[in-house]
């Protein structure tokens, strides 16, 4: 048997500009800086899904875009316990971080309005 070495092309065509990852809701493969990694926690004894921002807790990781669809859909596949390859509670998942914002926003408006300012003073 002749041992072919792999021709220089073919290293470079492998090489790519970002490792590309798969979102595990909509199985779209993109850039990984595209993405959030998510790795298994714990959470009151059940395993939860965590975000991992800076990608660096070791275990499994799972790709999902920043979106509230991918989450969704990400949960009702059951994709993330396929990618930990272990059952996952995801029923505590904060499927938004935006939702977070959105309700801080209104509680600030909320203690804005003041009720009659200066009449108990
Ligand atoms: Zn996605």
């Amino acid at each position: 048997m002749q041992v072919v070495k792999q021709p220089r092309e073919k290293i470079y065509v492998s090489v790519q500009h970002q490792p590309q990852r798969t979102c595990i809701g909509c199985r779209q493969v993109v850039d990984q800086n595209q993405l959030q990694r998510w790795v298994l926690g714990h959470a009151d004894g059940h395993a939860v899904p965590v975000p991992d921002p800076t990608r660096r807790l070791s275990g499994r990781g799972a790709w999902l875009h920043r979106t509230p669809e991918c989450a969704e859909r990400a949960i009702k596949r059951g994709a993330f316990a396929r990618s930990f390859r272990t059952k996952v509670d995801v029923s505590s998942l904060v499927i938004a971080p935006e939702a977070e914002v959105q309700t801080q926003t209104r509680e600030n408006t909320f203690t804005n309005v003041q009720p009659e300012s200066g009449s108990e003073i």
